[in-house]
């Protein structure tokens, strides 16, 4: 989405590039480098469908190489354009650098409207598309992981991670070609949620500082937070639930394509979440009050604005009509340089994308790791975990009993020490800790430096750092 008047999505995130690459000192060559797109494939393929050829068009953009392989999600949208995949490119760079995942960036889409094709059609032409990034290696674990994005989830990166399979019988590693697969063929415990629960970590993270939460104008923690969801994709429904069942924060509205509900009570996000997956709308849920102006609905006053569905929905048009003092972009890109302007100007905290969203590469991370070392995380150790556990309980036992003491330990207490760690909860510690530590780097330097007024500016002086460090190290 590009208001009028405003610079291209790409256009967006060189110019927030280039805001930051101001306060360093890089020599003009390596910035030029960092900036700049390295490839960009364009395919068009046919697949025979419904009794006629039907011709699609797909790309595949490699940001940067400073690391391999590149990683970045794959988008089925009408929408995709050359522009959108260069950016999001971009933003994978930045983002992987900034999360300390070993990748350069990359990001493919595919210019279709999947809710046109069943199933089968649908797998085909995945197949198709997949092939084609295949035998170019746009597609192998040791040079570019795609992911899923909007429009594509773990039933494409299925066929996807099968079709590599079958044209590179003997890669012992073929599962690791492509992120996000589900569970039973190749996937990771917790990479469905991992975006949304993400979100939810930079949240609690950010609200463990008074200091920046007051720089938000807002006060104490999440409990009782009012936040406006946007989109109730993969990425907005697993952050309103989480946030809403274990924060405590009230999701007062959600806004979908057909409109927004609003209750400023909390509205209950699985049952919304069914009738959207039911009716492919919004409109006629029963029990909140349906609004047909969705966007308007991003302006409602409101603690935590998560923009969690497309590009560009806060931009200069209506910025300055945002009430939220506190916007973390789940989506890619949802607020335009023109818009993050007039934000700042406001005083609006905003917590950038290349951090907010980086659950998802991070776990896919993880993903790919299992998929090389061919082991499920916690196999070896879980069990010697618990003994380990054990041992120590029943010594504490035995020594009540033996000095008469009468201790005893809560059962729910013996319960948790108990439980080794499966993979759902080394992925989830894995996780957390991630997001932790990427948002103290960046604060480091949104508090440290006097010319850094905001985190966006602090992320990208961390992430371009990073990768100039890399190519220097390279002898760039
Ligand atoms: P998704 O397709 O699962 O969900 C997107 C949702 O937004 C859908 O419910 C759709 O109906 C809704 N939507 C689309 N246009 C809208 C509009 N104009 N107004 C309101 N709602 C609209 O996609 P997703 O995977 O949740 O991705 C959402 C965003 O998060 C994208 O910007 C994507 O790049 C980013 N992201 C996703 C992941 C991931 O792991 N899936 C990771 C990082 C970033």
């Amino acid at each position: 989405m590009q208001h009028s008047g405003e610079p291209s999505f790409r256009q967006s995130v060189d110019l927030m590039f280039n805001r930051a690459v101001r306060l360093m000192d890089l020599p003009p060559g390596l910035e030029e480098k960092i900036r700049v797109c390295n490839s960009t494939y364009t395919v068009r393929f046919g697949v025979r469908l419904r009794g006629k050829i039907e011709t699609f068009t797909g790309y595949r953009s490699v940001h940067s190489e400073h690391m391999e392989p590149v990683k970045g999600g794959i988008r089925y949208a009408l929408s995709v354009n050359q522009d959108e995949v260069e950016a999001l490119a971009a933003l994978m760079t930045y983002k992987c650098a900034l999360v300390e995942t070993p990748f350069g960036g990359s990001k493919g889409g595919l210019c279709i409207d999947p809710r046109q094709w069943d199933d089968h059609e649908l797998e085909q032409i995945t197949r198709r598309f997949a092939y084609e990034l295949i035998k170019r290696d746009l597609i192998h674990p040791a040079q570019n992981v795609p992911a899923p994005d909007m429009g594509t989830g773990e039933r494409e990166m299925a066929w996807i991670a099968d079709q590599y399979a079958r044209m590179n019988t003997t890669d012992i590693n073929a599962k690791a070609c492509v992120t996000g697969k589900p569970p039973h063929a190749g996937g990771i415990q917790g990479r469905v949620e991992a975006t949304g629960r993400g979100v939810q970590f930079a949240l609690r993270e950010f609200f463990r500082h008074p200091e920046d939460v007051a720089k938000a104008g807002l006060a104490g923690g999440l409990e009782g937070k009012r936040a406006v969801v946007q989109g109730l994709g993969n990425v907005g429904y697993h952050a309103a639930k989480f946030l809403s069942e274990e924060d405590g924060v009230k999701i007062t509205a959600i806004i979908e394509r057909d409109g927004a509900l609003v209750d400023d009570r909390g509205l209950p996000v699985e049952a919304v979440r069914a009738h959207l997956a039911a009716t492919g709308g919004l409109a006629g849920f029963a029990g909140a009050e349906f609004v047909a102006d969705g966007a308007a609905v991003l302006e409602k006053p409101c603690d935590i604005l998560i923009p969690a569905a497309m590009e560009g929905v806060i931009h200069m048009g209506n910025a300055a009509r945002i009430s939220a003092p506190l916007i973390i972009e789940a989506a890619n890109g949802p607020v335009t340089f023109g818009a993050d302007e007039i934000l700042r100007q406001k005083g609006t905290v905003i917590i950038p994308d290349m951090y907010a969203n980086a659950g998802g590469v991070t776990v896919s991370y993880f993903e790919w790791v299992k998929n090389l070392s061919h082991i499920r995380f916690g196999r070896m150790q879980r069990r010697a975990e618990e003994a380990r556990s054990r041992l120590m309980v029943e010594e504490l036992e035995r020594l009540s009993a033996d000095k008469g003491l009468g201790w005893t330990l809560s059962p729910d207490f013996k319960e948790k020490f108990l439980t080794g760690s499966d993979e759902l909860a080394l992925v989830r510690s894995g996780l957390d800790d991630t997001m932790r530590t990427a948002y103290q780097a960046m604060r480091e330097v949104w508090h440290g430096r006097e010319d850094v007024g905001d985190l966006r500016v602090a992320a990208y002086l961390v992430s371009i750092g990073r990768v100039a460090q890399t190519y220097r190290s390279k002898g760039l």
